[in-house]
């Protein structure tokens, strides 16, 4: 097992270009890291500097506290699983689960053993004798983490691993790789872009945008303190609304209507801001008949035509187009071009109860909680009314989880290993069967 510590970070390409801009970044022994961000912000990159694929122009990488710029790949003893899977067509299921251990010339019997453990851990015993091209896209991608498994690498790097698989097949793989990492306890960094795999399967989440490392945080500190426009808006699916709001104190007047700000604290980081981005997620928002009166308080109410709506079962999404002047209409299309969203940034998209009647090309009322929004800098993108507190908090308790469940799979393997002493007491108390051999 392996901590692994990434120092500042550079990787520039041939062409001078800063793919990997001064990334600093601590993974803990036994921790699951997903780096994600949009096309080309540089996690694969990243990972291939981690795995030795890829040279480092500055900085250090330390695995267990050596640092291993200059080591080749091989010695780093870390385990890839790649988007393409990489696997042999030429050889079967077992062979190309086994074919690490047989380049390291292990003996056969450990071969035989290793890899019936894995194909056992990843439901694959029985496809053992098939080739690869007989399998199931799922099916493939088991074997290349069983190549990963059998290795006993210290860490497994995942570059975009269940891109290939249809959207049922990887919703089933996500939960295996996550209780495959929680019964191994492998150090784990994962590559993708998926919104639902970053939020699902990592302790923490790292946020890179143009080579830079923006938020380092577990999913719920990402969703619900993010540190700048650019977090807020990648993280969660729709996205979070922006809208253009000028503040006077505690009041602010958006294209919805103007409501007074109740939370001092955000009041007062606002401070000598006139014109800022104010940041609500589409749950924040309910039509206005369903919301109880006891909630109402909390939020304000406005009036707004809907454009489209889209009822889905479980929830029903409603678009409001709005106004903004040009620069930020300008900024909003940008940072919606840059999230590879095709989301258009002047309409707001709000998360009803299905219950609602609310329909397409309607004037309806809508309340919204005004005690979730974000305020943000237009400026620098920074998020001014971050709570570090509750930011804080939060950090620890993910903390806490993390360890606790590692704690969880120690007594796990202890239980093992006590079994294991048992039976073998077992055995060696019970009297040996030959000596029952009365001599002829
Ligand atoms: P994707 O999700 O599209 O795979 P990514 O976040 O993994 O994107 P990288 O593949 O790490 O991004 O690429 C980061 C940046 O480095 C991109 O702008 C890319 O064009 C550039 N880049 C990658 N490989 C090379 C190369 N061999 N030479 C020059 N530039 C490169």
């Amino acid at each position: 097992m392996a901590a692994i510590s990434i120092k500042n970070l550079v990787k520039l390409y041939g062409d001078g270009f800063p793919a990997v801009n001064d990334v600093s970044l601590d993974i803990q022994d036994g921790e699951f890291v997903i780096l994600v961000g949009p096309s080309g912000c540089g996690k694969s990159t990243l990972l291939r500097m981690i795995v030795g694929l890829e040279d480092i122009t500055s900085g250090d990488l330390l695995i267990n506290g050596k640092k291993v710029n200059k080591v080749a790949p091989r010695q780093r003893n870390l385990s890839m699983v790649f988007q393409n899977y990489a696997l042999y067509p030429h050889l079967t299921v077992f062979e190309n689960i086994a074919f690490p251990l047989r380049l390291a010339k292990r003996p056969e019997d450990e071969i035989r053993s290793r890899v019936t453990q894995a194909a056992d851990l990843l439901e694959l015993t029985e496809h053992l004798d098939r080739k690869p091209a007989n399998l199931s896209g799922g099916q493939r991608q088991r074997v290349a983490m069983g190549r990963a498994i059998v290795r006993q690498a210290d860490a497994f790097l995942f570059d975009e691993p269940l891109s290939n698989l249809d959207a049922k097949l990887r919703g089933q793989m996500r939960t295996e790789i996550a209780r495959l990492q929680r019964q191994l306890g492998t150090t784990t960094v994962y590559v993708t872009h998926d919104q639902v795999e970053a939020m699902t399967l990592g302790d923490r989440v790292a946020v890179m945008r143009k080579g830079v490392l923006q938020q380092v945080a577990s999913p719920r500190e990402l969703y619900d303190e993010p540190v700048n426009l650019f977090v807020a808006g990648f993280i969660g699916s729709p996205s979070m609304n922006f809208l253009p709001a000028s503040v006077d104190g505690a009041k602010i007047e958006t294209p919805l209507g103007r409501f007074l700000l109740h939370d001092e604290r955000k009041v007062a980081a606002v401070r000598g801001h006139q014109l800022l981005l104010l940041g609500i997620r589409p749950e924040d928002f309910e039509d206005a008949s369903l919301v109880p009166e006891e909630k109402r308080p909390h939020g304000t109410l406005f009036r707004a035509r809907v454009d489209v709506t889209e009822w889905l079962g479980s929830e029903l999404f409603a678009y409001v187009p709005f106004e903004a002047p040009e620069d930020i209409r300008n900024q909003l299309r940008d940072l919606s071009r840059e999230l590879d969203s095709d989301q258009l940034r002047t309409q707001l998209v709000v998360g009803l109860d299905p219950e609602s009647t609310i329909h397409d090309d309607q004037d309806v009322e809508l309340w919204m909680d005004t005690s979730a929004v974000h305020l943000f800098d237009p400026a620098t993108g920074t998020n001014l009314t971050r709570d570090e507190e509750r930011a804080t908090e939060l950090a620890r308790h993910a903390e806490e989880m993390r360890l606790e469940q590692k704690r969880g799979h120690r007594e796990e393997l202890g239980e093992v290993d006590r079994a294991a002493q048992a039976a073998r007491q077992d055995l060696d108390e019970r009297p040996d069967p030959t000596s029952r051999i009365e001599p002829a």
